[in-house]
């Protein structure tokens, strides 16, 4: 049976047997969950802890959408600002629906970056640090790591108390109980926060798929949970404790005095492996085919290391030139057909029959030719080489980005001014040309 919402007819029950019994209680509320030092316990629980800090993630997300930083100020601010709403709760409640949290994850670093939706899968978004310097908390591994980090610190008090827990049950537990060695569900979906905690140190549960990834990093000897046997072998600082605890619940290695106690950082660094690319300059070739189409792509050639020559290239130009660079492969532009506007534009810088696409701005000659006046280089014919993918250099590098900066300004100060169309390409193009000299100050 699991435990339900409690109706009005059982909070009658409830509140009478109070009168009777404890006639001081009367007055309190009879309710299927609650609060309890900011984490709910009861019907639904994990949902409703989880409720408050995902509000207040989205809210933060709008917020940051909604100023004008560069990409890795950006960034900076939402790993200490927005993604951190979780890590209080994470410490002991584990998310009710891990694909959810991932996908308002998704939704909330594309718009804090004013990416259109889906620009980077979800790997790809936890491993852009080569081009942006930073890249936005894999908020799943850093809710992980804070649970490992809060059941390290109180790993002896934990084994105690599911000890204890399980010593009540005396001849209450079921067959199927008695077979597990786990906290009783107590009728409840959900793992309990004892056990969830209790999973996170010996990387079981829903931590099992870690366990490789634990293991593989040599730094981390400290972490997979011991057999009894290698216990018995090594005490390491915990035997007096280990002594009054079930012979089942083996204590971890101490920590190595190395890690200055930076458990939580660590871990992350480990769990968050599973959240990147394993490739990511295959990643970012896969990601260029979807921009530029197959057919294009397939026209295409592209140097072997294409991705590590141009992240070298990229050392020396400003981040922000870097995250336009990027944006731009990943085709982050915020063009009227990727955004599945109501009006699709044609090019608002006046080419005929062209559409307001990524794939056309990278070929569109008023662009382009407004972009290389400013900077006073030649833009290069070739798609390879205005996408720095061949032959990158530092003013291949800012070109692009210059061009990238123009088009979402012009496109927005359009818009402002009634829309492309209404203004005409000619003004779009005047727009441009002041506005250069302002953004090329910034490539
Ligand atoms: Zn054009």
């Amino acid at each position: 049976m699991s435990i339900f919402e409690p109706d009005e007819h059982l909070k009658q029950a409830i509140r009478n047997w109070l009168i009777v019994n404890i006639p001081q209680w009367k007055d309190f509320h009879i309710v299927g969950a609650a609060k309890y030092l900011g984490v709910f316990l009861g019907h639904n629980a994990p949902a409703l802890t989880f409720q408050g800090p995902t509000e207040k993630y989205l809210d933060r997300v709008e917020e940051l959408a909604s100023t004008q930083a560069p990409s890795l100020g950006t960034i900076l601010r939402y790993n200490e600002r927005v993604a951190s709403v979780f890590s209080y709760v994470a410490q002991v409640t584990e998310h009710p629906d891990p694909n959810n949290l991932k996908s308002i994850e998704q939704r909330g670093v594309h718009k804090v970056l004013k990416l259109p939706p889906y620009c980077m899968s979800r790997q790809l978004m936890h491993s852009c640090e080569p081009f942006l310097l930073k890249a936005p908390v894999a908020i799943t591994s850093m809710c992980k790591a804070a649970m490992y980090r809060f059941a390290r610190a109180e790993s002896v008090f934990l084994n105690q108390l599911k000890a204890e827990a399980l010593c009540l049950l005396k001849d209450d537990q079921s067959l199927v109980g008695a077979t597990r060695d786990r906290v009783p569900l107590g009728g409840l979906p959900h793992t309990p926060i004892l056990e969830s905690l209790l999973d996170a140190l010996g990387i079981k549960g829903s931590f099992a798929p870690l366990g490789p990834l634990v293991k593989s990093c040599p730094d981390l000897s400290w972490v997979p949970p011991r057999t009894p046997l290698e216990i018995r072998e090594n005490p390491g600082g915990f035997l007096g404790v280990c002594s009054v605890l079930d012979s089942r619940h083996v204590p971890p290695l101490p920590l190595p005095p190395s890690l200055g106690g930076k458990v939580q950082g660590k871990i992350y660094e480990c769990f968050s492996k599973s959240e990147k690319c394993g490739d990511f300059a295959k990643a970012m070739s896969q990601k260029l085919v979807v921009t530029l189409g197959v057919e294009v792509s397939s026209s295409l050639r592209v140097p072997v290391n294409w991705v590590a020559t141009l992240l070298e290239v990229l050392r020396n130009v400003r981040p922000h030139t870097a995250s336009c660079v990027f944006k731009s492969l990943i085709g982050g532009w915020t063009t009227s057909v990727r955004m599945h506007e109501h009006e699709r534009l044609s090019c608002i810088f006046g080419c005929r029959e062209q559409p307001d696409e990524i794939n056309h701005y990278f070929l569109c000659s008023p662009l382009w030719q407004i972009a290389g006046q400013s900077l006073q280089v030649q833009a290069p014919l070739c798609l390879a080489q205005r996408l720095c993918i061949e032959l990158p250099t530092p003013e291949s590098a800012r070109l692009l980005a210059l061009v990238f900066a123009l088009y979402h300004f012009c496109k927005t100060r359009a818009k402002e001014l009634g829309g492309a169309p209404v203004i005409g390409p000619n003004a779009v193009q005047r727009i441009a040309f002041e506005a250069a000299i302002a953004l090329e100050d910034n490539v």
